[in-house]
């Protein structure tokens, strides 16, 4: 029999005055939109630092965006006193979305472009390094447009096999082992990914996501959306929407050359 929802979503929204770059609470209204649209209930709550009276274990969906170096640091020490907390909403398969700045802090370690290494959370298994400043110039970013292939199993079916994006970050980040529980979630088709050279982009384990994909992301890509939704309720199925336009601005940028 097909489970279906009936009680609230609660939605934390991490650190956003922190890390929220290009767009990236784009992707809370879509999430919230979509539950909306479907008439579900949720409950959407925003914890940044200090707030620890804030229970992890109190919600059922996460998300932390992008930022700065200064700011990822300020937002690690946080999450260093929260590291178990954090651990066990995903060790209990609850969804977290993070995006650049927020997937880097769910690695084992960041290091900057000041060689600063910032301790991660270890959630993920791969590590980033930055470009070193004096080596630095504006190209050594890799900053683009990017078009994937999922690799993330969906629970549904879906005409989108694909995630768009934009990407504009620093850091490399590379899988520590290749034999790690953390797969990647998209191969690149168009675009840098977690490196530029190992052709991959982003990285998950068990429901929690990490990826370079600013843009916003969620908007243009609903089966991700719904996915970390259908995820998060853990049901079966959702009420279908009318995905015409989101549908067709993934495709269009699918064919966009830049
Ligand atoms: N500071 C990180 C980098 O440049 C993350 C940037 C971002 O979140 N866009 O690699």
């Amino acid at each position: 029999m097909k489970k279906t929802f009936r009680q609230k979503l609660k939605i934390a929204h991490l650190y956003p005055d922190f890390l929220n770059l290009y767009g990236d609470k784009g992707n809370i209204l879509a999430l919230t939109r979509r539950l909306e649209w479907r008439g579900l209930d949720f409950e959407l709550e925003n914890i940044t630092i200090g707030e620890h009276n804030k229970k992890f274990s109190d919600f059922d969906l996460f998300f932390i965006g992008g930022g700065q170096d200064s700011q990822q640091s300020d937002v690690a020490k946080d999450l260093a006193i929260r590291k178990n907390e954090l651990k066990a909403v995903i060790e209990f398969e609850k969804p977290l979305l993070a995006v650049c700045g927020g997937y880097q802090l769910l690695g084992k370690t960041y290091q900057t472009s000041e060689a600063d290494e910032i301790e991660g959370l270890g959630i993920l298994d791969v590590y980033t390094e930055a470009i070193k400043q004096e080596n630095t110039d504006k190209q050594d970013r890799l900053v683009a447009n990017v078009v994937a292939e999922l690799l993330l199993p969906l629970s549904f079916e879906s005409e989108l096999k694909t995630l768009v994006g934009f990407e504009n970050h620093s850091g490399r980040t590379r899988f520590s082992r290749q034999d790690s529980a953390t797969k990647p979630l998209a191969k690149i088709i168009k675009g840098h990914g977690n490196n530029g050279e190992d052709g991959f982009e982003g990285a998950y384990y068990k429901n929690c996501i990490g990826t370079y994909l600013h843009g916003s992301l969620l908007p243009k890509n609903p089966h991700l959306a719904d996915e970390l939704i259908l995820r998060a309720l853990k049901c079966d199925e959702l009420p279908s929407l009318n995905d015409e336009m989101e549908i067709s601005t993934h495709k269009v940028l699918i064919g966009s050359r830049c």
